[in-house]
C-alpha cells in the first residue's frame, strides 16, 4: 500500500494507492496507540466488531491518511505507523508473481494491471 519517496528503486504504490482507496483497511484492534505505544493512532480509526478496527474513511471512501491524488501521485501520511495489513499488502510482481488483489484495486480505479517489470530496482 502507499509508499514513501526515500526508497531507492522507484515504488509503483506512489503512484497508484487503489488499494486505500478500494479496500477497507481493517486490523487487531490492539494495533492502535491506546494499546501500543507509537502504533495506529487510534483516533483514526473505528471500532469493527469486538476485536478489530478499520481506518476512517473521508467522504470519497478512501482512507483518511491517503494523500494526493489516487492514480497520479499519493504518499501514507502514517508511513511509519501503518496497520500490519497495510504493511503486508503487496504490489503485484514485488514477489515474484501477479497479484490479484493488487490488480483488482487498481482495475477499480481505472489503472492497468502492474508488469513485471515494476519493481525491478
Ligand atoms: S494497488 Fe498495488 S500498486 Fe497500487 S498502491 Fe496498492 S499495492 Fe501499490
Ligand atoms: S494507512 Fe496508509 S497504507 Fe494503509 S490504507 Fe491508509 S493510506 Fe493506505
Amino acid at each position: 500500500m502507499a509508499g514513501r519517496r526515500d526508497e531507492p528503486w522507484r515504488n509503483p504504490c506512489l503512484d497508484c494507492g487503489a488499494c486505500c482507496v478500494v479496500y477497507r483497511t481493517s486490523f487487531y484492534w490492539a494495533e492502535a496507540d491506546d494499546a501500543t505505544r507509537g502504533g495506529v493512532p487510534a483516533r483514526l480509526t473505528v471500532r469493527v466488531g469486538a476485536f478489530r478496527r478499520a481506518m476512517r474513511r473521508g467522504p470519497d471512501g478512501r482512507c483518511v491518511a491517503l494523500r494526493g491524488v489516487p492514480g497520479r501521485n499519493v504518499f501514507c501520511a502514517l508511513y511509519g505507523r501503518r496497520p500490519s495489513v497495510c504493511r503486508d499488502f503487496e504490489p503485484a510482481w514485488s514477489a515474484g508473481s501477479a497479484g490479484a488483489r493488487c490488480d483488482e484495486a487498481r482495475r477499480r480505479l481505472g489503472l492497468p494491471p502492474l508488469g513485471k517489470a515494476a519493481r525491478n530496482p
